[in-house]
């Protein structure tokens, strides 16, 4: 890796003689009392506070005043948590509570990190039925928000959930599963923290296994001529493009009994750093750092590697960007993927994140963008110290036309109105909400401006 690298950088070097480097870096964000991991949210709550226990939570929410917003990891890019008033976090009720061997579920606490499931889990004979690229979240906050990995034939995480606890603004406990309060159940499957505190979950599982990782680096044209066939032959599937570089990457994943190979999370910091660098020598010129960038990832070989599943669906991802995602009927993927390429290399030649596209299956959460159509998801980024308005907003409504539903967490600028308009059960979700809390303690300005009456 490290050699590959350093042809790179002299590659880079060589070609870059004439450039004068552009130096884009931003004012830094002010130290602040709570913000999210891409710094795009900052604010001042009055009070903080993480119960030990049930009981403590049930008390803090029934003597709080003000707005409530309950906190996961801080990984959302929209305004889901600021507030002036009360931010609680679950980070110390979290662990595996149960497991129910035969129905291969397992109750888990929801303050639990996702990369803090896997282990205990397997050494109860389980595993998770899928994860996204990153395992920091919580497992509240992925729920809240429909996270997802990627795979034609599965389901986002919100569809893992057999049942779940809620504790509602009078420090009430409610269980709800399909059987039971079902309606709750339908909204509180992706809920943005707007129903409550949601405090254990049970997930269905399934047996432990392992997953064969194949990284293969590939001509953009190739990738997008077999993405749907890829999709359709494989277990998790998905694919990266490099803006500037007429090249992309695909991952392919499927079970596998062949022995161990790795042990470690990959990193995509070193991928992420040298694109900038090549970004900041060679924007001048797009056909100069297409040839070089094109030159370099035509030597890199396909990568494999074995690892139990919870250590092979992530990657660590520390170089920090702002994100807009958005969920499109599987059919449209292609048609939308070009109108939002052919904009980015002919508008925006700082960009040097990938663009990253995933399959997910169908499901029937009321406010799941996955609701009643199988997806593909067009994800695009900016580096955080970058500017992302001007370019998200030349995007977004090619994601729109295509009929996109964005990811809950993600950046996005749809209205209420326009909203209500993609869900079938949106007027539902806020009936069950305005019943769970009716006085309105989990709306801060933003939910409001969704969810208020
Ligand atoms: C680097 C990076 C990679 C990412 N990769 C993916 C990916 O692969 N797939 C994907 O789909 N998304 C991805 N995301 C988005 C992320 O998964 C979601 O935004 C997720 O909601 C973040 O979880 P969190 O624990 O950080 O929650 P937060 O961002 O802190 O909160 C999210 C929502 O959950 C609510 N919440 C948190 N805890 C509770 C609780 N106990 N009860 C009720 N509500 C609660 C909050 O109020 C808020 O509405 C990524 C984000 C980043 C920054």
């Amino acid at each position: 890796m490290q050699s590959r690298r350093t042809f790179l950088q002299q590659l880079m070097g060589a070609a870059a003689v004439m450039a004068m480097p552009p130096h884009l870096l931003a004012a830094k964000p002010s130290a602040l009392p709570w913000r999210n991991w891409s710094g795009s949210q900052v604010c001042y709550p009055n009070t903080r506070s993480a119960p030990a226990d049930l009981a403590q939570l049930q008390t803090l929410l029934k003597e709080s005043q003000g707005i409530i917003r309950p906190v996961g990891s801080g990984h959302s890019f929209m305004p889901l948590v600021p507030t002036d008033d009360t931010i609680v976090s679950l980070s110390r009720l979290s662990g595996l509570i149960s497991v129910d061997a035969e129905k291969q579920q397992a109750r888990v606490w929801a303050g639990t990190r996702l990369g803090e499931i896997g282990e205990p889990l397997a050494q109860n004979g389980q595993a998770l039925l899928n994860m996204p690229d990153i395992d920091e979240q919580s497992l509240a906050g992925a729920i809240a928000t429909a996270t997802h990995g990627t795979g034609a034939q599965i389901t986002c995480m919100s569809d893992y959930v057999a049942s779940l606890q809620l504790v509602l603004a009078n420090g009430d406990t409610l269980e709800c599963s399909r059987s039971q309060n079902t309606d709750i159940f339908n909204a509180a499957r992706v809920n943005m923290g707007a129903l409550g505190v949601v405090s254990q979950v049970t997930l269905q599982n399934q047996a432990p296994y392992k997953l064969k990782r194949e990284t293969t680096w590939l001509p953009i044209e190739e990738i997008l001529e077999n993405a749907h066939q890829l999709a359709d032959d494989n277990r998790n599937f998905e694919f990266y493009f490099i803006p500037f570089t007429g090249m992309g990457f695909i991952d392919v994943q499927n079970i596998t009994d062949e022995p161990i190979t790795k042990m470690e999370k990959l990193d995509q910091n070193d991928g992420a750093e040298d694109l900038k660098t090549a970004r900041d020598l060679l924007s001048w010129s797009p056909k100069l750092r297409e040839l070089v960038l094109g030159t370099y990832m035509n030597t890199l070989p396909k990568e494999v590697n074995v690892a139990n599943s919870w250590q092979n669906y992530a990657s660590e991802r520390n170089v920090r960007f702002n994100e807009m995602e958005y969920h499109l009927p599987r059919e449209n993927m292609l048609d939308a993927f070009k109108e939002i390429r052919h904009i980015v290399e002919t508008q925006f030649p700082e960009v040097f994140f990938p663009f990253e596209v995933r399959f997910i299956k169908q499901d029937d959460i009321w406010l799941s963008p996955f609701n009643g159509r199988e997806t593909c998801s067009i994800a695009v980024h900016r580096y955080h110290q970058e500017d992302f308005q001007a370019m998200f907003a030349a995007i977004e409504p090619v994601m729109q036309k295509y009929n996109g539903r964005p990811h809950w967490g993600k950046l996005n600028t749809m209205t209420a109105q326009q909203f209500a308009a993609h869900y079938e059960h949106w007027s539902d979700f806020k009936a069950i909400r305005q019943q769970l809390d009716p006085e309105g303690q989990f709306l801060n300005p933003y939910l409001s401006s969704l969810f208020g009456s």
